[in-house]
């Protein structure tokens, strides 16, 4: 099977309902989504339901996404989402494990893989982030940090749920303003990294799963990421937070990641 080309931001704590349904149909107003490529976009939990009206007639190649998940189907978890509520708002993908996730709020592997599983077990879409911090990578344990994120991620997934699964590798010295811009001999090693241990695990089944490449992408750099053999697709924050750059960066991705079919 060929990979997809994959492409998709996250608003993080940005935009009011309003707002997001506003980007939602300027996107879609001017967007070409080719067969062989699926876009998201990922606003916050109070955006959703407006997205998903505007949203309705949306194709199957268009996720509209959640930011995070619950691993519980409900009961006592005071300021928690579970998949059931996602599904009636009309989410397709959660992302699970953003580096803000795991930083700020002490998101481990143990619970988000249950977060994983809960999602994949309830029809949803997964966006598994994963990614190395300044310091493991200057021990020198990037290969260990992403495997370990990895495995107990998705510890339990099995290979008739790999068609709802993507990857996504964020080196997290990489992310956000503050960030030193990966280049795409820092990330190809990485993904070739991870696409094994997909085939370690899974077999053939493996390589049918997605990995995106995000951390500082721009429509400068965005090429350079999806014409590696392990990438493709791009998860994107800053550069897409405009529908101008959102589209600039989704075309010059699509420039890289088609050079690899063509072999140019
Ligand atoms: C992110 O925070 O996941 C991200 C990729 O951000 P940026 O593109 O702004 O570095």
């Amino acid at each position: 099977m060929t990979r997809p080309y994959v492409f998709g931001s996250n608003f993080k704590m940005n935009q009011t309902p309003i707002e997001s349904a506003e980007f939602y149909r300027e996107l879609a107003a001017s967007i070409e989504i080719p067969p062989d490529a699926r876009v998201f976009i990922i606003p916050p939990f109070t955006s959703l339901a407006s997205v998903a009206e505007v949203a309705a007639d949306r194709s199957g190649n268009f996720w509209l996404a959640a930011q995070n998940i619950h691993w519980a189907a409900e009961g006592a978890f005071t300021g928690e989402i579970s998949a059931r509520m996602l599904q009636a708002l009309g989410v397709d993908l959660v992302l699970i494990g953003h580096a803000e996730r795991r930083q700020h709020f002490h998101e481990g592997d143990v619970d988000l893989n249950r977060k994983v599983m809960a999602a994949l077990g309830a029809g949803l879409r997964v966006l598994l982030a994963i990614g190395e911090t300044a310091e493991e990578r200057g021990y020198g344990v990037s290969d260990e940090t992403v495997l370990r994120q990895l495995k107990i991620g998705l510890h339990g997934v099995t290979r008739n749920q790999l068609d709802r699964l993507t990857l996504g590798y964020e080196p997290v010295w990489s992310i956000g303003a503050g960030g030193t811009p990966a280049t795409p001999s820092d990330v190809e090693p990485i993904a070739a990294v991870m696409r094994g241990a997909l085939g370690k695990r899974f077999g053939n089944s493996g390589q049918d799963v997605p990995i995106l490449y995000g951390g500082s992408v721009s429509p400068d750099n965005a090429g350079s990421f999806t014409s590696l053999t392990d990438i493709d697709g791009l998860f994107v924050g800053r550069a897409a937070w405009a529908v101008d750059g959102f589209i600039a960066t989704f075309d010059a991705g699509l420039v890289g990641y088609r050079a690899k079919s063509t072999g140019s």
